[in-house]
């Protein structure tokens, strides 16, 4: 004991590490009291250490003080960077919602800062010098994609469709199909946000057969609205029947009622053409004359999270007047990314090459297995310690969008010649920039679809780091 008392002498105070050079130089970037609270916090570190060290480990004990200085710095640095951060999403899944669904295009990062970071005209008229609407921004745009007469946009579709519900469906009936009547992950279920808009819930049909006579028995006094959700999470297979947008919107016609669909990932491109499962398109709705649609930023769109509203001015006017619209209001920054991803689709030669959702969607089988035989030569000849090899296999869509689609891709699949899958997996998760991979049958997968070209170094080195870290016995 007498000796620890020997050692607890030995640490150092915290004046003078703050008069060392090098914490002094971090002291004039950063906050004192942050910085102090990191040299208290190595400190004690060391001292619970000597409380912890046995008998035999006493004598050869040191305090190296220029080790306890780059701790103190390191861990400064660390808290300073952002917890939200970037990460290698290997697992091949292009909506991937923990992963942060859709990506935004690299080229529309300085229009985006520019918006952002000086002052803008979000909500100013630059020809009248008078107030504006944020809307407008996006408002001609959306009407050029989409056919619609006039469309706004929120926070989310989740709080698009309780914001429709809240506008024209009030203390009403919402007639909807059995069939429709979704989960969306989390909290969002049609049922209950049909209740939060105040909207009183009339279902309809069976879950695997609604017909027309369906509604048509159901409309009376009370009816608001007629409602088509689009079961982007699941199919419903078999014996079933559904009715089409064509009869909804003669329903809607016949008895005086305005139709909205809630399409969910909403695309504004026909999939089929790539060879992949058809989802609806919002263009497609409108031209068929549903009154107003729904849908989500991040999904298919490939923009960032928000939930778009399109259809008829008199229902959006409503909307935009409605109270509730200013808790669930778009942010500048999400708007700024919305309206370039917006006019990409406008101007593009090709958005299905400039947008990475699409892009990576509409990948050729052949595009895939060459982008992953670069992966393949990079890993295997910097590599020692993995086996790599490729294999044939599937990515998915995510996000709750094409639930059945299994989109074919080429996997690299690697083995360590000691360690488990699970140590490798939860090693590239710690590194420096986290590798999200797959783990299958006990051998990591790495799925190029999701995976850009100039992060092959990246995985690259994180493999080398796990090769030494798995050499040096950690
Ligand atoms: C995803 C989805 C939602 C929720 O959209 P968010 O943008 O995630 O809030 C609502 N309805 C349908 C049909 C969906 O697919």
């Amino acid at each position: 004991m007498a000796d620890k008392r020997r050692l607890f002498s030995l640490i150092p105070k915290v004046d003078d590490i703050l008069n060392e050079e090098r914490i002094m130089e971090i002291l004039e970037d950063n906050n004192r009291d942050f910085v102090v609270k990191h040299v208290r916090q190595n400190i004690e570190n060391i001292r619970k250490h000597i409380v912890e060290l046995k008998d035999n480990e006493i004598e050869s004990f040191k305090v190296d003080e220029d080790m306890v200085i780059s701790n103190i710095i390191e861990s400064v640095e660390k808290e300073k960077a952002m917890n939200l951060r970037r990460v290698i999403n290997a697992t091949g899944v292009v909506l991937h919602t923990n992963l942060g669904r859709a990506l935004i295009n690299d080229e529309l990062k300085n229009s985006i800062w520019d918006a952002v970071s000086n002052y803008s005209n979000l909500e100013y008229n630059i020809e009248t010098g008078k107030r504006g609407s944020r809307y407008s921004h996006i408002e001609e745009v959306l009407g050029q994609l989409t056919g619609a007469e006039s469309a706004m946009v929120v926070n989310n579709n989740a709080a698009a469709v309780l914001l429709v519900l809240s506008t024209m469906a009030k203390n009403k009936e919402v007639i909807v199909s059995r069939g429709q009547l979704v989960e969306i992950g989390g909290a969002f279920r049609v049922p209950e946000v049909m209740e939060q808009g105040g909207a009183l819930l009339k279902e309809v049909g069976t879950t695997n057969k609604t017909h027309v006579w369906d509604y048509e028995n159901a409309i009376g006094e009370e009816t608001g609205l007629l409602l088509k959700v689009h079961t982007s999470n699941y199919k419903v297979v078999g014996f079933t029947k559904e009715v089409s947008i064509d009869e909804l919107v003669e329903i809607g016609n016949k008895y005086n009622l305005p139709t909205v669909e809630d399409i969910g990932s909403g695309t504004l491109v026909d999939f089929s053409k790539y060879g992949i499962i058809k989802e609806p398109t919002v263009q497609e709705s409108i031209k068929k004359g549903i009154d107003v649609v729904t849908f989500s930023g991040d999904k298919l769109l490939g923009g960032p999270q928000a939930g778009i509203i399109v259809g008829k001015k008199k229902y959006i006017d409503a909307m935009k007047k409605n109270p509730l619209t200013r808790a669930i209001r778009i942010d500048k920054l999400t708007l700024a990314a919305l309206e370039g991803t917006l006019r990409t689709y406008l101007s593009a030669k090709n958005p299905e090459k400039e947008i990475p959702t699409l892009r990576m969607l509409t990948y050729s089988h052949e595009e895939i297995s060459e982008k992953a035989h670069n992966l393949y030569e990079v890993l295997i000849n910097s590599l020692k310690d993995f086996l790599i090899e490729k294999e044939e296999g599937y990515s998915q869509v995510g996000g709750g969008s094409m639930p059945t689609e299994y989109l074919k891709t080429t996997l690299i699949k690697i083995n360590h010649k000691e360690k488990n899958a699970n140590w490798i997996e939860k090693k590239m998760r710690e590194s420096n920039i986290p590798v999200i991979g797959r783990i299958s049958e006990e051998n990591i997968l790495l799925d190029v679809r999701t995976i850009k070209e100039e992060e092959f170094n990246i995985i690259k080195t994180c493999l080398v780091e796990i090769e030494k870290m798995a050499q040096g016995g950690k």
